[in-house]
């Protein structure tokens, strides 16, 4: 089965067309500037150049027409036809209280998605568009949605309510619901197969390190606890976000700095974590070359961003009363030896024996970084929520 894992933003679609046979990858790429003048399409298909093309692309209807007419296009398709493919899968951010689990999009579902758009205003209404233009283009294909929030939705009211009068928990549904779900549900299954042991008897903590960046205490193969709230601002400080912060910051800095409600919300979602603290940039290479040069401010945004990772992971083995492995991730875990290094250096106390040469190897592979003898694990597993996405998809188009 052709499976087409589709993941769109508001001006923005990625694509993947997976072969289930061998799950492998046929192409891939991306439509950008959607409704805007010079909409570029970029096209990947393995052992081939990318193509580039530049045209006016007006909508996501008209998106996703362009994305099937290069899958099947005679000298970059990898299609005969368009009836190949047998399923899409979309990524949706927020599946609220109301999805534990992937579904096939059904007239529910997608009433569901709808009543879910004030808890993900900027990217709810973006998969919905992306849903549509895919029923437009292919009206008789099945369609899934898997979500960034479904994995954490085991969390116990402990972990997931905020400590503020119920009834806002009652109205509106307020409390935390983490994010990069489908990324941890993935990596887990990685580490357990790396320990050589059943998820069901481990304690894991998954650091998801990228722009956007979080902590998830995995207590026998679920969610029990995770570092992103009610949106993905809270936990971990990240690429431009502040992540952790008394909320008596935001009026203080609005009467101090005479500042609206929305210029705050935007501080600390766009100009705040290593770009704010390191004055260099978001993207944790710069910082850390930025720090080799003697830069200091950037080596604070270094320790700082360590820092918290660290006591994210200390919380978590405290509890769960134990830890197995902590499970490094995505662009900045999977990457960066250095911070990686930063974090475990810390973890000695509780028997974590980082390996030196283990972890400055680089590998695209599972692997452990920790010495055979280490009490604790550590590992870099590295993520694949598209995969995911397309093995969710089949699973329900099969069963369907
Ligand atoms: P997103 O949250 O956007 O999905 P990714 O998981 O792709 O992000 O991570 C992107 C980030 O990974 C980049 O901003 C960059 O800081 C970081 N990164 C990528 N490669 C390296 C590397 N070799 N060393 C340190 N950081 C890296």
């Amino acid at each position: 089965m052709k499976v087409l894992v589709i993941n769109s933003g508001s001006s923005s679609l990625k694509y993947q067309l997976y072969d289930m046979e061998d799950e492998s990858v046929m192409a891939k790429g991306r439509v950008e500037r959607i409704g805007m003048e010079s909409s570029i399409l970029s096209h990947e298909v393995e052992n081939k150049p990318e193509i580039r093309e530049v045209s006016e692309i007006l909508d996501h209807t008209t998106a996703v027409r362009k994305v099937l007419d290069m899958l099947t296009h005679r000298d970059f398709g990898v299609l005969g036809s368009i009836r190949e493919i047998q399923a899409v899968g979309h990524r949706v951010v927020h599946g609220g209280e109301s999805f534990g689990e992937s579904a096939l999009v059904t007239q529910e579902v997608k009433l569901e998605i709808r009543r879910l758009f004030d808890l993900a205003p900027l990217h709810n209404p973006a998969h919905m568009t992306g849903i549509t233009a895919v029923e437009a283009n292919l009206p008789d294909v099945p369609q899934a949605v898997v979500f960034d929030t479904a994995f954490h939705q085991s969390m116990p009211p402990t972990s997931y309510l905020y400590a503020i009068p119920t009834v806002l928990y009652r109205k509106h549904k307020i409390r935390r619901y983490g994010f990069h779900g489908t990324s941890v549900d993935y990596v887990v299954r990685g580490a357990a197969e790396l320990l050589g042991r059943p998820l069901a008897d481990l304690k894991l903590v998954v650091c998801h390190i990228g722009n956007g960046a979080s902590c998830t205490a995995v207590l026998h193969g679920k969610s029990y606890d995770t570092s992103m709230g009610m949106t993905p601002l809270e936990g971990l400080m990240m690429g431009t976000r502040s992540g952790d912060l008394d909320p008596a910051v935001v009026p203080f800095t609005i009467n101090k700095e005479d500042l609206t409600l929305n210029e705050v919300n935007s501080m600390l979602n766009k100009h705040s974590g290593l770009l704010a603290v390191s004055g260099v940039s978001s993207d944790m290479r710069e910082v850390v070359q930025a720090m080799n040069e003697g830069n200091e401010s950037a080596r604070l945004a270094f320790e700082m961003y360590a820092y918290r990772i660290r006591k994210y992971i200390g919380a978590y083995a405290a509890a769960m009363n134990g830890l197995d492995a902590v499970v490094f991730t995505a662009g900045v875990g999977e990457n960066s030896d250095v911070l990686r290094k930063r974090v475990c250096e810390g973890l000695s106390f509780f028997g974590l024996a980082l390996d030196e040469q283990r972890n400055a190897e680089r590998s695209g592979e599972p692997r452990k970084i920790t010495t055979d003898d280490s009490k604790v694990a550590a590992l870099v597993v590295p993520t694949n929520e598209e995969l995911l996405i397309a093995r969710d998809t089949y699973r329900l188009v099969r069963q369907s």
